[in-house]
């Protein structure tokens, strides 16, 4: 046991890479750019936990969604109707091995088994108040901004989509508004508790509720649902930036309940005044990235969302992160663990994960709106906001890896019945393992014309 791993950033990534590896690692050290654990805005409302990531918290990370992280099992996906407010369709999906967590919830479990003393091999050492500055990939040596060095045999970028890491992977990445912004939002039974009609509202997101409920306007979505046993509930409006009544110089902020809540004036019960109940919520500017040619050099690989940002419309990529990690482990088995074939692990583990996650990308990139709407959507926000968006990533915005998004297009395309990627549900959901899938007919290494 020899190798030494840093992760950067302790987010669904980080941690779940520090839990895949404790076993056979000799030391890894998580270096989070928060202050503290509660102030970490990625906590913030909730996500579905479909049954990929399900398989992998149970597998490889050996949390259980409903014991250790409180979530609520899921049955189905209601679309309500924006303004009649009744029901258009129910989706029931074929398995109920899916849950709705609430992601403080997932944080703090993923984070007690990644540096509790008691699980196999070394405890994690997490580090927070450590914003790295500055990687060198070649020596394997990470600075943080208080002037500490961090010396590791592996190095994991888990720090998001504004990964630090990725800047020292990949010369170049595009990392740009979508045109499309998330109020987002939780609520808690006492908050609807004495309104008329709760009834009504209990029936779609109450203590029995296990759906998720979606609701669309022409140029919005609406989503809510239960996302902890103590009924907790996770709500989320998605709206294009030129909506907004001003344009934020971040990507994160305080959002304005008066602005959210005149947006469904035109929304049907109960729906509306689920929306009513809410007294504060955040708002975050949605980015998106085509796939890059790489995840890796020398000694530090990219993970979760560092690699393959998305829109969340597939609400997937966080049990991608899962995967990722738990494909690390994998292909460092493959190569025994021994700190000069890293390179090796992290060429295996980009050919295992590139595909699927980047025809994940393609599909969840997909919006519910039509082509104009997000037409005008995007044009707007590239406009307004793109020199917020190089203030905020220096990457340069000039088309390039287009090129791999198009090849991807064409791939899904050209292999969708020998794939089943159209029948996306079933393919993205039907995710054990890197092994089992490196075996699958689905597994699709990557070969040196495709890149
Ligand atoms: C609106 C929305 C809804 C979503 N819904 C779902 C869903 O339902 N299901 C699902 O599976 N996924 C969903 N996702 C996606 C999911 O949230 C992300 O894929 C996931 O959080 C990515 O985890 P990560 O660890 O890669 O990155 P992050 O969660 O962004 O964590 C990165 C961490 O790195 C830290 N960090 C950043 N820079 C540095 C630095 N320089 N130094 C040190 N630390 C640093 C950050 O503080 C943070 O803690 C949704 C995303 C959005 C935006």
């Amino acid at each position: 046991m020899s190798l030494r791993v840093i992760c950067v950033g302790a987010g669904i990534a980080g941690l779940s890479t520090a839990i895949a590896l404790r076993e056979h690692a000799a030391s890894i050290t998580l270096l989070e750019a928060s202050e503290s654990v509660e102030s970490m805005n990625i906590r913030a409302a909730g996500l579905t936990v479909y049954t990929c990531g399900a398989n992998i918290m149970r597998d490889t990370l050996g949390l259980d969604p409903v014991g250790d992280v409180s979530a609520v099992q899921g049955h189905s996906i209601r679309a309500i109707n924006w303004t009649s407010g009744s029901l258009d369709r129910e989706i029931v999906p074929p398995t109920d091995d899916w849950y709705m967590a609430h992601r403080g919830s997932l944080l703090d479990a993923l984070r007690s088994r990644a540096t509790s003393p008691g699980g196999k091999g070394r405890a994690a050492k997490l580090l927070l108040g450590k914003i790295v500055t500055e990687i060198d990939v070649e020596a394997g040596r990470v600075l943080t901004s208080d002037g500490s060095v961090f010396e590791g045999d592996l190095i994991v970028g888990g720090d998001g989509v504004r990964s630090e890491t990725r800047k020292a992977v990949v010369d170049k990445a595009i990392v740009q508004p979508s045109g499309l912004s998330i109020y987002r939002w939780t609520l808690t039974p006492v908050d609807w508790a004495g309104l008329p009609d709760k009834g009504a509202i209990d029936a779609l997101i109450g203590p029995e509720a296990r759906c998720i409920v979606t609701s669309d306007a022409k140029d919005m979505r609406l989503v809510t649902y239960r996302c902890h046993s103590s009924g907790l509930v996770n709500g989320a409006l998605i709206l294009p930036d030129h909506r907004l009544p001003f344009t934020s110089e971040d990507w994160t902020t305080a959002g304005s309940v008066e602005h959210l809540q005149s947006l469904v004036q035109d929304m049907g019960e109960p729906l509306k005044r689920i929306v009513g109940c809410v007294k504060s919520c955040g708002l975050w500017q949605l980015r998106k990235q085509a796939p890059l040619r790489t995840w890796f050099k020398a000694k530090a690989i990219i993970l979760g969302d560092a690699a393959h940002p998305m829109l969340p419309f597939q609400a997937v990529a966080g049990a991608l992160a899962m995967e990722d990690a738990e494909a690390l482990q994998y292909a460092l088995g493959q190569v025994g663990w021994i700190p000069a074939r890293v390179p090796e692990a992290l060429d295996l583990t980009f050919r295992l994960r590139f595909l699927r996650c980047s025809v994940i990308q393609h599909f969840s990139n997909s919006s519910p709106f039509d082509a104009g709407t997000m037409e005008k959507a995007s044009t707007w926000s590239l406009e307004n906001t793109a020199t917020n968006a190089v203030a905020a990533v220096p990457l340069a915005r000039d088309g390039a890896d287009d090129k791999v998004q198009q090849a991807i297009a064409t791939r899904v395309n050209a292999n969708a019945g020998a794939f089943d990627v159209r029948a996306t549900s079933g393919w993205v959901m039907n995710y054990k393992s890197a092994a089992a899938f490196s075996e699958s007919q689905a597994a699709y290494i990557l070969d040196k014309a495709f890149v």
